[in-house]
Order: C-alpha cells, then structure tokens, then sequence
C-alpha cells in the first residue's frame, strides 16, 4: 500500500479528530483530576500524529519533500513520554517526576526533532536510507533507533507499573486499572500484529491508530470512574500519614512494611525493614503463645517508655485471593493511652469519695465481699472496725462546718497511714468510717484499732481559724463469729460494738460480743 490512499486516510483523520474531541471533553469535564494534563497532552499528541500522517496519506502536496512525514514525529516522539507521566500519575508515583533525572523525559522529544530537522546536515536520524512515499523506516540512523529503543523500554516500563497496580489492586479499583490495562494491552496485541506481518494494512504504521484506541479507553476510565480523583489518597499515602502504626510482617515474620505511626508508637528510629518483627515487639512470640491458633488477635499492650504506653493491637493475616495461603500479616497499632488514663480516672472517681480521697461505700461493700469470699476460702480470720467520730455536729456547730471537713480529711490520712498495706479503709458516709483488716483476728484488730484512737485524740487540727481536737469510737468484731455469717451479719455486729462504745461515753474501742445483739 502506497500513499495517497484515501480510505486510510479518512480512517486516521477520523482517529485524530476524535483524540482531539476527547482532550477538549477532558479539559473541560475533568481538568482537575491528577494526571488529567499528561493524558491531554497524550491525546493531542496522538490526534497531531494521526492527522498530519493523514494528511500525508491523502497524498497533499506540502513545502517539502517529507513535510507531513516529517511532522509526524512531533506527535510520535511526545507519546511514550506522555503515556509514561500519565502512568506514574495512575499508579501514584508522581514524586518520580520530581528526581533531576526526570527533566529528560521532557527533553528527550525536542532532542529527537532536532535531529529530524537537522538530519539533511549530518544523517543521524535517517542515514540517507529515505525511500520516497514510504511512510515506514526500517533502516536508519542511530538517533533514529536509538530513539525507537527509549520509546519502547517507556512503554514497557509503563505496562510494567500499571500491571503491578492491577496485582495489587482490588475492588473497584481492580477494575478501574483493569480498563487501563486492558488499553496498554491493545498496544501491545498490535506490536505483535505487526511484527508478525499480520498487519492488514501493509505498508503502513498502525501504531497511531493502536495508541489512539488506547488513550481513548483510559479516557473513558478516567470519566467512568473518576479515577483520579481517588488515586491521590492511595494506600501508600494514607497508611504513610495514618495516625495509626502500621506494620506488615511477611510469613517468616520479618518486617516488610512500617509506617512512621508505628516507629513512634513503638520508639524505634533505626530501619527495622527485613529484620524480625521481635525487633519491634519484643512480646511477639508470647502472643503468638497466647492466641491458640494465631489467625487473629487483638490485645492491649503496654509499650515501654515514660509515660507508658496502651496500646490497642490488632493482628490481621493476608491472605491470597483465595484466602488459603498465607502472606505475611498486618499490624495495627492503635495509641489508647489517653483513654486509659481517662479510665482510671473515672474509675477512681466512681470509687472515692470526693471530700476525703477515700474509699465509697460502693466500693467498700465490693472489695470486702471479696475478701469475705477469700477468708472463708482459704480459712482466714477477717475483722471489720466501725468508726464513728464523736460528737461531730458540736465540732461543726463549734467551729464551723470547714473546720469539720477538715478533720474528716485529717482523719483519714491519719487512719491510711497508719494501718498495713492489706487493708481496707473506708469513708461509709457522713463521719462515719470502716476498716476491713484481712488475715485479722478481732483481738488484734482491736489492738490495732485502740492505737489508731489514742492518736486520733492526741492530735490537734489546726485550721486557719481554729486548733481543736476530736475523738473517735469504734467497734470492732471479726468474720465467723455466728453460724451463716455474711457481710451484712459483719456490719451489724460492729454497729451494734460501735453503739456499745458511744454508750460507754465515747471515745473507746469495743469489742462485738453475743449480749449486744
Ligand atoms: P455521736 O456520733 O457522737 O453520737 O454524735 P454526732 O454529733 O457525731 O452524731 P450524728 O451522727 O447525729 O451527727 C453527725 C454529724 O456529722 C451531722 C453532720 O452535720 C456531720 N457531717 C456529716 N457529714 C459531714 C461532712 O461531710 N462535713 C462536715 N463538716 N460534717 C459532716
Ligand atoms: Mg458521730
Ligand atoms: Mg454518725
């Protein structure tokens, strides 16, 4: 096939005319989108190719010999860089265009047209081997192929990124990039046409016709699914700035992947990439130990460092698309210090009572049920002391309700300080206090408690208005005194110690015996 010819002709003018088409719908509709410029400037360089060899097919006569096959190569030389960006946009590897070497993929098309321009001075690009009226070379210059050579391997490297984001694509993005690809592979499927000679029109270059067809679906990808407005918050950007640690572990249980979350959660600032991930989480092994059969885990750790740290951990396999072999397995680090201190502080608060620090009623009552379960368990004494101070609403009336707070608040730092880590001091209500001693007999609690009394009496509360004293009666009785004791059985027995001392004029311990009821 020789030019003119004028089916062939209309063909590529059509193709150009609808590239052309399409960069202006795309200019319009989709401006804003990344990569949306490279794949313009792909589809005008495709329509300019497609025209001008058009033009060229219908035989019009130009200034020159060569003038329409000449400026082809506008078109031809600006396409593979083109396809390229477009690719490094779609598979969100733009920073790539930012490394001093990129600024040849800009340079390399204007370097190659000089040489085109130029080549009647030195022959590089066509080495004199032109053949009038045929529009495809295959024997020239070394500019010419060397040009041929950094085209394809653009290509090549273009495919090789997209079909790797299509590996590891899924969802709708699967199929997004699977548009993409399925335009690169049309490409491709007609490189093989034509070396294989099948090409149905003989004679002539297809490959702007093939490149059409592609820049063509990836436009129709890129306003189907809007595809690049999602690309820019891919995954590795989001996992990169994700408050969360993340950590990917492949099946040896070596760190393939670590986001900057997790070397901060976990205060590492050396590169752990390839090393064990006991590196990382030295406990690994116990909670492998810990969770039977390891598929999945959630836990909190407490990580080193001041202040400690909580931790939420989420361990997650991967799996293949099958879901049968495993490849490595994800790591998610949740930071949960704050809410944990938080805790604990709603715990206290619901705990204490709020003018002393002390230990509430409600409290009281759980713990002392505890440690009632745990005497008759393990056959222990257990004694409880009453403790109501004396005469308290004189105190008030004489020094003022302040100086009342006061001494209920000396008083409790007075009695915690003074009794054994094991025991349990509470504020019940009012001025009224209980002192839970564990592994006790009430002989010795009473002991204990009598001590507590005397210096209760000897201490002066000093307030900025006033100095006074108080006193405190108490009534101490022990667990297992009657058959089917229970805590309440405890509570009343030391009330009813309690009421004997106020009877006996205050100020006094007494022990619970029968005759009091
Ligand atoms: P006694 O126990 O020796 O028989 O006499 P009392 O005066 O202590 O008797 P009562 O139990 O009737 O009075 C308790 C008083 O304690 C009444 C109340 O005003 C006072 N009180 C209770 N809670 C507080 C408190 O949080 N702060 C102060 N300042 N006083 C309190
Ligand atoms: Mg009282
Ligand atoms: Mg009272």
């Amino acid at each position: 096939m020789t030019p003119p010819n004028t089916s062939y002709s209309a063909l590529l003018l059509i193709a150009g005319t609808l590239g052309l088409f399409v960069a202006i719908l795309i200019l319009q509709t989709r401006r804003a989108a990344t990569g949306a410029l490279a794949l313009i400037i792909l589809l005008l360089a495709l329509a300019w190719w497609d025209i001008t060899y058009g033009i060229f097919w219908a035989g019009a006569p130009g200034p020159t010999k060569y003038f329409w096959l000449d400026i082809t190569y506008v078109g031809a030389v600006s396409v593979p860089a083109a396809l390229f960006i477009f690719t490094l946009h779609l598979t969100n590897q733009q920073d790539w265009l930012k490394r001093p070497l990129a600024a040849f993929i800009y340079i390399e098309p204007v370097l190659v047209l000089a040489a085109l321009f130029t080549d009647p001075y030195h022959g590089l690009f066509f080495a004199g081997k032109r053949v009038e009226n045929s529009a495809l070379i295959l024997d020239a210059g070394p500019v010419f192929w060397l040009n041929v050579a950094y085209s394809y391997s653009l290509i090549f490297f273009s495919t090789f990124l997209i079909v790797r984001a299509y590996l590891r694509s899924s969802g709708i993005y699967r199929k997004q990039i699977g548009i993409i690809l399925a335009g690169v592979a049309f490409t491709w499927l007609n490189s093989i046409i034509f070396v294989l000679g099948l090409n149905p029109l003989p004679g002539a270059d297809n490959t702007p016709f093939s490149f059409t067809v592609t820049a063509l679906t990836f436009a129709f990808a890129v306003s189907r699914y809007h595809l690049l407005d999602l690309i820019p918050v891919a995954r590795d950007s989001l996992i990169e700035k994700m408050a969360d640690g993340v950590l990917v572990i492949d099946p040896q249980n070596r760190i393939v992947d670590m986001n900057p979350a997790a070397q901060n959660l976990l205060n590492i600032n050396t590169n752990l990439l390839g090393q064990s991930v006991e590196q990382a989480l030295r406990k690994w092994s116990q909670y492998q130990k810990d969770s039977p059969d390891f598929i999945q885990l959630q836990t909190e750790i407490e990580l080193g460092g001041r202040p400690k740290k909580h931790v939420d951990m989420q361990i997650t396999p991967i799996l293949d698309g099958k879901g049968k072999k495993l490849l490595g397995r994800l790591i998610i680090l949740h930071d949960i210090s704050k809410l944990k201190r938080v805790q604990s502080e709603l715990h206290h608060l619901a705990n204490s009572d709020s003018l002393t620090g002390a230990i509430n009623r409600g409290h009281f009552m759980e713990l002392a049920a505890g440690e009632i379960e745990r005497a008759v368990r393990y056959k222990r004494k257990l004694s409880l002391v009453l403790m109501d101070l004396d005469v308290f609403k004189k105190i008030n009336d004489t020094h003022g309700h302040a100086s009342g707070d006061q001494a209920l608040i000396t008083l409790k730092e007075m009695c915690t300080q003074g009794i054994r880590p094991m025991d349990i001091f509470a504020r019940l209500g009012g001025e009224e206090f209980a002192l839970l001693m564990p592994e006790t007999p009430q002989k010795k609690a009473a002991f204990l408690a009598e001590r507590l009394r005397a210096r209760i009496e000897a201490t002066t509360i000093k307030t900025d208005t006033s100095a006074f004293k108080v006193t405190i009666s108490m009534g101490v009785t022990e667990f297992g005194s009657r058959d089917s004791d229970s805590l309440e059985g405890l509570l009343h027995r030391a009330d009813r110690a309690l009421y004997k001392a106020k009877a006996k004029g205050r100020n006094k311990v007494v022990i619970w015996d029968a005759r009091m009821g």
